[in-house]
């Protein structure tokens, strides 16, 4: 099969040139060029609807990153945006006192998620993190941390350490997802300083294919946390309002006693949150302190409980469970028929496709052919990270990445062999 061709992508490279000149690196984060296919994928993005975006260049794509997770309707979906203008224009959002949604969307969480008894809300997933983390010293009086999973950009946990004395992380322990004797040897290790483990409660390492927890792993680290008692802290911040209502925490029954919500929780909007048991939750009453300007900002919170309302009445995740599922085996199917090392990987709601790693390093050109050719066919997922499917992805979105999919595998095929 022939290569597909190459994307027009003239506007975005001259924005990241022009970028590079107001802001360090011309974007940053994850959405730098290095982490898809450099010169191969757009770098700005000019609007979106439903499961679709449109870059600057104006090539149409089938978006599976969903904003890295917030999007779980789909870009511009109408009910909540009106939610919002018609606050904007009838109430106002701002202001020096908190408007009552704030109690509406505790409730709300305190009804959903298992481990919700009280909730705080912030704006970003490493705000989330970072208190929670604050609240489990204050209320044990210890130091140390295990944690096992990504938490964010702050001090404490960021992978880059540029600009990080020591100091700030160095009472913090990584291990591995469904590694339980490497928690275990950490615990006894630091026993009496121990004051939190924080996991993902769903694996989902960088780069690397998504794992489901091994039968027992969470009930163990429940375990071991209660055994050392040491506050256990679920990062829900991909997988809350996704893999279920309740989070990860309900669909697997384990409840931790602090939980971190974001993303999902309003489909684009910012909005974060710590919840958990009220003893813990209410030594921000005086020990330790939360404020922020926009903490208060009420759109968030408009737009979370619209969405939440959303996610009820019309069952979405059950919908976005079967969706996925069903392409997910599709995908699988043709995974097996092409066997050029492309592996499957997720459940539902989050999938990834990975590549085998052999020892000359091939696998690297054949996850870069893999990616190129998709994105050339306008399917937009990436290779350093896993997808999501939204509820608004059609029956037409995933036909037409399975087709991409399969074409794709087939110029691997042809360019680089079998496996
Ligand atoms: N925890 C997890 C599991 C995340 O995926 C992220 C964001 N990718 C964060 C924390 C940090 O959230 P934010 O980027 O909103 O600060």
């Amino acid at each position: 099969m022939r290569p597909f061709e190459k994307l027009t992508l003239e506007n975005s490279m001259n924005a990241f040139e022009y970028g590079k000149t107001l802001v360090p690196g011309g974007v940053l984060g994850i959405r730098r060029p290095y982490n898809f296919v450099e010169g191969e994928y757009p770098i700005f993005v000019e609007n979106g609807k439903g499961g679709q975006i449109v870059d600057v260049d104006g090539n149409e794509y089938v978006d599976f990153l969903c904003a890295y997770g917030p999007i779980i309707l789909g870009y511009r979906e109408q009910e909540i945006d009106e939610a919002v203008v018609r606050q904007i224009l009838e109430k106002g959002f701002c202001f020096s006192l908190t408007q009552q949604y704030q109690n509406e969307l505790a409730e709300k969480l305190r009804e959903l998620v298992p481990s919700a008894e009280m909730s705080i809300f912030v704006k970003t997933g490493s705000d989330a993190t970072t208190l929670s983390i604050r609240l489990a010293r204050a209320y044990t009086s210890r130091t140390k941390v295990m944690r096992c999973g990504y938490h964010g950009w702050h001090d404490w946990c960021v992978e880059v350490k540029g600009g990080i004395p020591e100091k700030l992380y160095e009472d913090i322990y990584e291990f591995q997802y469904n590694d339980l004797a490497a928690l275990e040897k950490l615990l006894a290790e630091h026993r009496d300083d121990t004051a939190a483990i924080i996991i993902t409660p769903f694996g989902h390492p960088l780069a690397k294919k998504l794992q489901c927890p091994r039968a027992g792993f969470l009930e163990g680290v429940r375990k071991l946390a209660d055994e050392y008692n040491v506050v256990l802290i679920f990062d829900e911040i991909r997988t809350g309002f996704r893999i279920a209502m309740g989070g990860a925490q309900a669909y697997y029954n384990v409840t931790p006693d602090l939980s971190c919500l974001g993303k999902a929780m309003a489909n684009g909007y910012a909005i974060a949150a710590v919840c958990g048991k009220e003893e813990i939750m209410k030594k921000a009453e005086s020990d330790v302190f939360v404020s922020s300007t926009f903490f208060p900002n009420s759109l968030g919170y408009i737009a979370a409980l619209k969405t939440i309302e959303i996610l009820q009445r019309d069952h979405v995740l059950e919908v976005i469970w079967k969706k996925g599922q069903q392409f997910m085996g599709r995908l699988e199917t043709i995974l097996d028929k092409y066997d050029v090392g492309a592996e499957l990987s997720g459940i539902g709601p989050m999938f990834f496709i990975t590549f085998k790693s052999d020892t000359e390093k091939v696998y690297r050109k054949r996850r870069n052919e893999f990616y190129t050719q998709l994105i050339r066919q306008g399917i937009f997922m990436q290779p350093y990270h896993h997808g999501y499917i939204c509820y608004r992805h059609s029956e037409d979105d995933l036909n037409k990445s399975l087709k991409a999919v399969e074409n794709s595998l087939q110029i691997v095929l042809d360019k680089y062999g079998k496996f």
